[in-house]
């Protein structure tokens, strides 16, 4: 099986080639621009690559919806020519292959749930915490899409008492993301969150926010286990104090072995690595196979 993946990041593309297994045998990156300078070098890629499927896990928001007029869209993102811009169909018009089109969160879980920490279980939920947070369900073994897809990133949340940084989501202020992303970090401290030293304040903060969203979806999805990614999370320290942190949030209400015994593996970094959101854009390729192979 040869399966390319696209992570379909707002910062940067990553283009890779896969097998059935999960192992990714060469990949490429590049910056994302505008559409007209970042696609030709995606369809440049796999051009001669001769790939069986491909899986396209993208920033957002996008639609998901196949019955929708503006499935495959990056829709409403301010980044400068991707609103409304048919990402999928670009890519459909060149390579007549399946193709699988998530968020780039529900192919991180996804891929978490094949090939990494997550295996085996039917529900998992994935935070990412980078430049923006972003949160993908995989809820009764399958990913969660709903009426558009879970935005777990925008919810609202009780500010920490020593806090009084009014957050920076151009939607709604003090949102997780607007609280706790990494520009708000930046924001907040005046410094990037890798020149932050461990013991400072703003990582008992940021963990506080991390925690508080983490309980309520605890609570309202049930996950199996909570996977966290992306550049913020890069800071190990943040993991202890989340965990104790959802632990003093819970008080002991969820009666779960997996949350009274087993908090490290509950909440844990992935298992795929930096490579979670590509190994799940390639997990989303060999399903799209799999499903036309299942359907001729
Ligand atoms: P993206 O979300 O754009 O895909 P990342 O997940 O790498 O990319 O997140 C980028 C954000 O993470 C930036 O705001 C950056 O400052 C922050 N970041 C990257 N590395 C670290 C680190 N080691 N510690 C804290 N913050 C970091
Ligand atoms: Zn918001």
């Amino acid at each position: 099986m040869r399966i390319g993946a696209i992570e379909a990041g707002g910062t940067k593309f990553i283009c890779g080639i896969g097998d059935g297994h999960g192992n990714i045998e060469e990949q490429i990156s590049f910056p994302t621009q505008h559409p007209e300078l970042t696609l030709p070098k995606v369809i440049e890629y796999f051009q001669d690559r001769q790939v069986q499927a491909m899986g396209i896990g993208s920033f957002g928001p996008v639609d998901l919806r196949p019955e929708s007029r503006t499935y495959g869209y990056v829709t409403t993102t301010p980044k400068p020519g991707w609103a409304n811009f048919d990402l999928l169909g670009t890519l459909k018009q060149v390579f007549d292959v399946p193709f699988g089109w998530d968020t780039d969160v529900n192919a991180a879980v996804y891929g978490e749930v094949r090939w990494g920490a997550a295996q085996g279980l039917t529900n998992c939920l994935y935070m990412t915490v980078g430049t923006g947070v972003g949160v993908g369900i995989y809820s009764e073994g399958r990913l969660v899409h709903g009426l558009v897809h879970p935005e777990g990133g925008h919810v609202r949340i009780r500010r920490h008492p020593e806090d009084d940084f009014p957050g920076i989501c151009p939607y709604h202020g003090g949102c997780l993301e607007g609280m706790a992303a990494g520009p708000a970090l930046e924001a907040r401290w005046g410094k990037k969150g890798y020149e932050l030293p461990a013991d400072h304040k703003a990582w008992e903060i940021e963990a506080f926010y991390i925690a508080q969203s983490l309980t309520d979806m605890i609570l309202l999805l049930s996950p199996q286990k909570i996977i966290l990614g992306g550049g913020v999370m890069q800071q190990p320290q943040l993991y202890p104090l989340i965990r104790k942190a959802v632990l003093r949030n819970l008080n002991g209400y969820v009666s779960s072995p997996a949350i009274l015994d087993h908090m490290d593996e509950y909440i844990a970094a992935p298992g795929l690595g930096q490579q979670a959101g590509l190994r799940g854009a390639l997990a989303l390729g060999v399903e799209a196979l799999n499903y036309q192979v299942s359907t001729i």
